[in-house]
């Protein structure tokens, strides 16, 4: 073998390795190959899936996803470390909008170029947004109030995202806005005409909005007019005038010579025969009296009074209230029997505001009490004065008592046992 044939025979394997190692290089070294798989959707995020299945002879220098909101995915996220093939890749994506299509593709990366995996897609679930939820929190709904109170309009809503704003209307006519869940508006109905209001508060959260509406009646200025009748003493209070059919059924006995009047039918508490005397004060039938008006002593003041004997339970029933409860005002816890300063009324014979012209009170009946007469003939506006007395009695002695309260015409004094 001649040194020239074995040069050659070197030089022709070396050409022969080089080449080999060249042609592997070129033809048998390739991209990735890399899927993209589904991605996983969570209100504003999604994570997004891909596999390289084969390197490519190569190593990845890099992978990833490409995404966007159009196909020509604008955005990249690029991963780095090793990866292994057949095993999942994943990235989390965030800041997405509901309802807005994305589209993305897996890629990887090695010498030989870039590999991309099926753009696939997918499109943001668009949430239930549910309607803010209004209530208007005062006044109570069908309130009556007289001109010039001022009443206090309290409105708030919430919602399942973020209540964005308010507004207040009063039949239709805006009052007033603002931003967030809460709104409070000051009602001057000084001037206002009698007649009812549309007191109307709406939330909007920016998508959906929803309203609630309450009714408040401005009335008459009985008031006025109740006081000017009325006399100086102290037991000449108005009571509500019961519109009452003619009497249908009469009494047991009659007594016309000397009791030629007969009360209108007052339920359960039946009617009876009287007369005038003078002064809007009546007489009435004493055997009437003596088979219905019973003397009571009221517990916790400790008073005796005469009241119809159908309505006694009531009465006992309100002052066992009055004499074990307790009110918290100023956040000082007082017992009820603390707010009562005067008791006038009960079974008191008299026509409504001492006028003969009227008709019969309910105190003639023995069905109605006054408490604290001074400073109460006049309507209490629970939200605008929640610790009046008369108000937290009402809810926690003679409301449950089965009384109800003069309050609505203006009488905060008197409450009456209705059968
Ligand atoms: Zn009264």
């Amino acid at each position: 073998m001649s040194k020239r044939f074995s040069l050659s025979v070197v030089i022709g394997v070396l050409i022969l390795v080089i080449s080999v190692i060249s042609v592997k290089s070129v033809y048998l070294t390739a991209k990735p190959t890399v899927d993209t798989a589904e991605a996983h959707i969570n209100e504003d995020t999604a994570t997004l899936e891909g596999m390289i299945h084969n390197t490519g002879g190569r190593d990845v220098s890099c992978y990833g996803f490409r995404w966007g909101t159009s196909s020509g995915l604008d955005k990249t996220e690029n991963l780095s470390g090793s990866i292994d093939v057949n095993k999942p890749f994943s990235t989390t994506i965030t800041g997405l909008k509901e309802g807005v299509t994305y589209y993305y593709r897996a890629f990887a990366v090695n010498a030989k170029g870039t590999a991309y995996g099926d753009i696939k897609s997918f499109t943001v679930p668009v949430k239930y947004n549910a309607p803010p939820i209004v209530s208007i929190t005062s006044p109570g709904d069908s309130m009556t109030i007289t001109p010039g109170e001022v009443v206090k309009i309290s409105a708030s809503a919430t919602d399942d995202k973020k209540v964005e704003s308010m507004e207040l209307y009063i039949n239709n006519i805006a009052k007033k806005k603002t931003d967030g869940g809460a709104l409070t508006y000051i009602w001057d109905t000084s001037g206002m005409d009698a007649g009812k209001y549309v007191i109307k508060a709406t939330a909007g959260d920016g998508v959906k909005a929803d309203e609630k509406t309450i009714n408040i009646t401005v009335k008459d200025d009985l008031k006025k007019v109740a006081q000017a009748a009325v006399t100086p003493a102290a037991n000449k209070v108005p009571t509500r005038t019961k519109t009452v059919a003619t009497p249908s059924r009469g009494v047991n006995y009659t007594n016309m010579s000397s009791y030629p009047r007969l009360s209108q039918y007052n339920g359960s508490f039946g009617q009876f025969y009287y007369r005038d005397t003078g002064g809007g004060a009546i007489e009435i039938d004493p055997r009437w009296i003596a088979e219905n008006i019973v003397t009571i002593k009221l517990p916790g003041v400790n008073r005796y009074v005469q009241v119809h004997k159908n309505a006694k339970d009531n009465f006992i029933q309100a002052f066992t209230y009055i004499q074990n409860g307790t009110a918290t005002i100023n956040g000082k816890r007082v017992p009820l029997l603390s707010l009562v300063d005067t008791i006038d009324g009960t079974f008191v014979s008299r026509h409504v505001n001492w006028n003969p012209s009227e008709g019969l009170s309910n105190h003639s009946w023995g069905i109605a009490i006054d408490i604290n007469a001074d400073n109460h003939f006049r309507y209490v506006n629970p939200n605008w004065e929640p610790d009046d007395p008369n108000y937290i009695l009402w809810v926690k002695a003679f409301q449950p008592a089965g009384f109800s309260w003069g309050n609505s015409y203006g009488d905060s004094m008197h409450y009456e046992v209705i059968k």
